[in-house]
């Protein structure tokens, strides 16, 4: 006769996705443990309370969404504020709007109607229009934005953020970034956008509600107690680290984050500014009161270094090159037939995933269960 489990459900890390399947689960009467590594609930959305400043201690989220079923599903559970991310780009001495738009234009070159950006942006881009086909994200940049843009509001961020040189750097990357002819500084073109009133415990909380949840605990470090205990097991850690590596290791980027508490009230009058150039280390800074309209007499600001990655690191953003690419296809046929466990989440698909993504690819997962 087959062994009773304690659970239906293990979970392994306490992030969006995981809690996200627990819930459903949850809701169709399975019994689910959810185990983190990490002394708190949450994954890279959790948030601290400095006084009543919610501190995105894993970078700044901001939840948008073009998903009307994902956008009703997380307002079932809590209710978003009407942030819209709009950040500010500092180069040198001075200040531009981001996403590039009709502001930006304006400051960059004085030009004040759509017609005159077109042309401007037509003349910047004739010396590169001989690149039919950008082989990297330079190339991707002169093409789209012109030297101008791409000195000034790309180059130097950007090779920060990948620690290589955009010559180096596959184009999709810089295909994210908007680009408009209206005065309108909100970064996401999605429908919905805002941030959980409360922060984003409230949102993880409520998704985790009537799951058992373990923090502190290492799934590699008890693998045979904790998969004893259930009959399936969501895994949304790094995949090669379940797999122990047997092909080699992935490739992620790290980031280091500078945590200040300042006795002011408003330090940059912005959540977030984004230092584009070179020489300055770090790539933002965040501003965590304006994500939610705060109004208390102190401030906490995050300068966000990025960093390369090594063992003992967070794994922030994999690096989805075809090296990468081609490594993760043999971890995901390995995850493919093995039996009684599920993969899911940014670390176990290797992805680059957004929040909304994140969870649809839960819910998605747990229908097609
Ligand atoms: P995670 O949040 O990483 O959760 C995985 C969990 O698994 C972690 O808590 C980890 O501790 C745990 N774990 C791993 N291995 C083990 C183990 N062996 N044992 C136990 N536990 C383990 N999205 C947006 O929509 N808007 C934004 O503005 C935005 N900004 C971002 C900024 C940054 C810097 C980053 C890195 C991401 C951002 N995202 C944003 C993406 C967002 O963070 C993800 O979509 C979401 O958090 C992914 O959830 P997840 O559950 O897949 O992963
Ligand atoms: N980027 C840039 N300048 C900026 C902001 C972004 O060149 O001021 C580029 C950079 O290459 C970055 C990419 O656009 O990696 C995506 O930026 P986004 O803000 O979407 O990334 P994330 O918040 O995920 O780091």
């Amino acid at each position: 006769m087959e062994n009773k489990k304690a659970y239906d459900y293990l979970i392994v890390g306490a992030g969006l996705f995981g809690a996200t399947f627990a819930h459903e689960a949850t809701r169709a009467g399975k019994r689910c443990l959810v185990v983190d590594k990490r002394p708190h609930r949450g994954g890279n959305v959790y948030c601290e309370d400095a006084d009543g400043i919610h501190v995105h201690k894993y970078g700044a989220h901001i939840f948008h969404t073009d998903n009307t079923e994902v956008w009703q599903y997380v307002n079932r559970l809590v209710t978003f504020n009407r942030y819209t991310n709009s950040p500010v780009a500092r180069y040198r001495d001075r200040l531009y709007n981001l996403p590039f738009n009709m502001n930006t234009f304006y400051q960059l070159w004085g030009v004040t109607t759509p017609a005159e950006a077109r042309a401007k942006i037509e003349e910047q881009r004739a010396k590169y229009a001989h690149i039919t086909r950008p082989a990297n994200l330079e190339e991707q940049a002169l093409t789209l934005c012109g030297p101008d843009i791409y000195e000034r509001l790309i180059k130097g961020y950007t090779e920060k953020q990948w620690g290589r040189p955009a010559t180096e750097l596959p184009a999709f990357i810089i295909r994210r970034l908007p680009f408009r002819f209206t005065f309108d500084n909100n970064y996401f073109n999605d429908a919905y956008q805002g941030i959980p009133i409360g922060g984003y415990n409230v949102l993880v909380d409520a998704l985790l509600e009537g799951s058992d949840v373990r923090l502190g605990t290492d799934y590699f470090k008890e693998k045979a107690t904790l998969d004893e205990a259930a009959a399936t097991v969501l895994f949304t850690g790094c995949i090669d680290e379940f797999f122990d590596y047997r092909f080699g290791h992935l490739d992620y980027r790290s980031l280091r984050f500078e945590e200040r508490r300042l006795e002011t009230d408003n330090f940059q009058g912005n959540a977030v500014v984004n230092y584009t150039e070179r020489a300055v280390p770090y790539t933002r800074v965040i501003e965590h009161k304006h994500f939610e309209f705060g109004k208390q007499p102190h401030t906490v600001v995050t300068y966000e270094y990025p960093d390369d990655f090594a063992p003992g690191k967070e794994p922030y953003y994999p690096v989805n090159d075809e090296r990468n690419n081609a490594l993760y296809t043999r971890y995901k046929a390995l995850a493919d037939e093995t039996a009684h466990v599920l993969f899911g989440g940014r670390l176990a698909q290797y992805t680059y995933a957004d929040m909304d993504d994140t969870i649809a690819a839960a819910l998605s997962l747990w229908k097609s269960l």
